[in-house]
């Protein structure tokens, strides 16, 4: 669909002409094309990159059956009965890297530590605080149970069992499985390069400005931050293409030189419809757009299309409208176009603490806290006004509180979605 073709462009203020966020979702999801290219890279540089294909275990995990607690290996046919003991003879000492390598006879035990291969013909560790050691014998009690406190050969993975499939994005926990299973080197998607720039008139650059005081009408150019920050976390090569003016031509320009040289387009600032913006209008010259006007909040001026193969979101340019954007649109895509399975965010049920304002006709991404309280349930609190200029209310925040179109308000103690920012590993 062309700029022209899309009906909201005839009458902006016409609230009908918004485009539902799941149409939109819709409408990207079609245009995702997933990186071909992959390189083959040191397990340490491995965080945040994708992984290009299906990971076999090349060995057993754990590759030896071996002891889960320090104690004392023996054969369960030497346990004493119900209330019985019984003493064993000591005969050997088996340590982690060290194993103790002859054959172990009833009536025998071998000091093991965590770890340590167990020996030929023990099968059952008694741990150590259930034990007495008087000289080179050892006394058991009826503690233990056959075949306790030991690790398998292969418990944990198979040799020629899959591990890992292709797309999983590499967090400390996959790394160290690789290195797990001894890979020094691992294929993985090659990064995708995403060019930024921000558009305005009144933005100042901080190079060189810091403490300027400002003018009227002077902001500090912040989203360009904001988003470099975001695309830093998810492993992507970032070209910032810095502040570009409010005109037509400056604005053809960067277009040209973003798609020329990236996968994808981030811009900040003129997406709207009016004189000074001239995001929509150009991506409507230059490329395709897929939508540019969104029945959310905030967010509504959101431009995306392609330009000479390059995916383009233009996202509005009030600070908190970039976040909102970026995380509900551009992570996702740029997941997916990072050859990533990207899983649907986690939605969380939380008790308001109090009213909300919210109005019909559009899904609202507001602000909130989340916290336990004394009952131990969830509960989440409006960090307060809710403006899209409001930076610090980001700030404040732990989640989104995702109020759908239909809400028409929120009452104290209503159960809500929230979205957590942070996810653990
Ligand atoms: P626009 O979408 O260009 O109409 O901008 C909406 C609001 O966001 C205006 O108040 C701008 O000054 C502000 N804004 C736009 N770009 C930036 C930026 N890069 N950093 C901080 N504020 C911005
Ligand atoms: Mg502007």
């Amino acid at each position: 669909m062309s700029f022209e073709r899309q009906p909201s462009c005839q009458d902006p203020q016409e609230s009908n002409a918004l485009m539902p966020v799941a149409e939109a979702r819709e409408r990207l999801r079609q245009r995702l094309r997933v990186v071909q290219e992959s390189e083959s890279l040191p397990l340490q540089d491995c965080l945040n990159r994708v992984l290009a294909e299906h990971v076999i275990s090349p060995i057993d995990v754990p590759s030896h059956t071996n002891a889960a607690m320090d104690g004392y290996a023996i054969q369960a046919a030497d346990l004493p009965a119900s209330g019985a003991t019984t003493q064993l003879d000591i005969v050997g000492e088996s340590w982690a890297g060290r194993p103790w390598t002859r054959v172990m006879l009833r009536g025998q035990a071998v000091k093991i530590a965590t770890g340590a291969v167990m020996p030929a013909g023990s099968d059952t560790v008694v741990i150590v605080e259930h034990t007495q050691r008087e000289g080179d014998k050892v006394e058991l009690g009826d503690d233990t149970s056959p075949g306790r406190n030991v690790r398998h050969a292969g418990e944990d993975l198979k040799q020629g069992e899959a591990v890992l499939s292709a797309g999983t994005w590499l967090t400390p926990a996959e790394i160290g499985q690789l290195a797990s299973l001894g890979f020094a080197q691992v294929l993985v998607k090659r990064r995708l390069k995403v060019a930024v720039f921000s558009t305005g008139d009144e933005l100042v650059s901080l190079a060189n400005n810091e403490h300027k005081p400002l003018e009227a009408g002077q902001v500090f150019d912040s989203n360009r931050y904001t988003l470099c920050a975001m695309l830093q976390r998810l492993g992507v090569e970032v070209i910032d293409l810095g502040v570009v003016a409010d005109s037509a031509d400056a604005t053809r320009d960067v277009f040209q030189r973003a798609a020329d040289s990236a996968d994808a387009v981030v811009s900040s600032g003129g997406a709207s419809v009016s004189d000074a913006d001239h995001v929509s209008r150009t991506l409507g010259e230059l490329g395709d757009v897929a939508f540019w006007r969104l029945a959310m909040r905030p967010g509504r001026p959101l431009a995306c299309g392609d330009v000479s193969g390059a995916l383009f979101f233009g996202l509005p340019g009030n600070p908190v409208a970039v976040m909102v954007t970026f995380y509900q649109f551009v992570q996702p895509a740029l997941r997916h176009m990072m050859g990533c399975t990207v899983a649907e965010p986690l939605l969380f049920k939380a008790r308001s603490t109090a009213t909300l304002r919210k109005s019909a006709g559009r899904v609202e991404y507001q602000r909130g806290i989340l916290a336990i309280n004394a009952d131990g349930q969830m509960t989440v609190s409006t960090t307060g006004k809710q403006g899209a200029g409001r930076i610090s209310s980001m700030t404040r925040a732990n989640c989104f509180i995702v109020l759908p179109p239909e809400l028409e308000s929120v009452e104290q103690g209503d159960l809500l979605d929230v979205q957590p920012f942070e996810g653990l590993v």
